[in-house]
C-alpha cells in the first residue's frame, strides 16, 4: 500500500487569521506532500532490497520511514484537530477527563503551551492517551517520530516546527501557540479520546 496526501475538510484561507492560506498550502501541498513521497520512495526501497538481498542501507532506511512515516501521521492527525469553528472550551466526557488527569482546562492549557515552546529543535507538542495508565499525558514529539512512549495514542497535536509558524509569527513562538486555542477542533479531539479510551486503539481516524 502506498500513501496519499489526504484532502482538507477546510480551504487553505479558512483559519485565517490564525494561520495564514500561505502557509497552509505551503505546508499541506509542500511539506506535508514531501512526506507522503519519502515514505513511500523508503518502503520501495526496501521491498527492492529484500528482492536483491541488498540490505547494507537497511539503517538509513527504516530511519527514512520512520521520520516520513511519522511527518504523514502527525500532519494527518493535525489537519483534523484544526477547524475554522474551533476554538473555545472542551465539552463533556473529554472536558471531564482533562479535569481528571489535569486538574483544569487552564492547567491543561498552560503545561501543553509549555511541552511545546519548549522543545528543543524541531517537533511536535502532543495530548495522548496512555492505555497502559488509561490516562492522558503531553508529550513533546522530537522531529516527526522520537522521544514518544511506544502505543500512546495521539489526540492532539501541535507542529512546533519553524515551518508551521514562522512566515506568519516569526521567532514569537508564543503568539502562535496562543492563536492555535483559536481553531483547536475539541469535539475531533473528543472523537479520539473515545476511540481510544474504548479500544479502538489502531484507528488513528485519520481516513
Ligand atoms: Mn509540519
Amino acid at each position: 500500500m502506498s500513501y496519499s496526501l489526504p484532502e482538507l475538510s477546510y480551504d487553505y484561507s479558512a483559519l485565517e487569521p490564525h494561520i495564514s492560506a500561505r502557509i497552509m498550502e505551503l505546508h499541506h501541498s509542500k511539506h506535508h506532500q514531501a512526506y507522503v513521497t519519502g515514505a513511500n520512495g523508503a518502503l520501495e526501497a526496501m521491498a527492492e532490497a529484500r528482492e536483491t538481498g541488498a540490505f547494507a542501507n537497511i539503517n538509513r532506511l527504516e530511519k527514512d520511514l520512520a521520520f516520513h512515516l511519522g511527518g504523514h501521521i502527525n500532519h494527518s492527525i493535525f489537519w483534523t484537530n484544526l477547524h475554522p469553528d474551533g476554538g473555545g472550551a472542551p465539552e463533556g466526557e473529554l472536558a471531564a477527563a482533562i479535569d481528571e488527569f489535569f486538574g483544569s482546562i487552564d492547567g491543561f492549557k498552560a503545561h501543553f503551551t509549555a511541552a511545546s515552546m519548549g522543545i528543543q529543535g524541531s517537533g511536535w507538542g502532543v495530548l495522548s492517551w496512555d492505555p497502559i495508565g488509561k490516562q492522558m499525558i503531553i508529550q513533546q514529539l522530537f522531529d516527526q517520530q522520537g522521544n514518544t512512549a511506544q502505543g500512546t495514542i495521539p489526540l492532539l497535536q501541535l507542529d512546533m516546527w519553524e515551518h508551521a509558524f514562522y512566515l506568519d509569527y516569526v521567532n514569537v513562538k508564543a503568539d502562535y501557540v496562543a492563536a492555535f486555542w483559536n481553531i483547536v477542533n475539541w469535539e475531533n479531539v473528543a472523537a479520539r479520546l473515545e476511540a481510544a479510551r474504548s479500544g479502538a486503539s489502531a484507528s488513528l481516524l485519520i481516513s
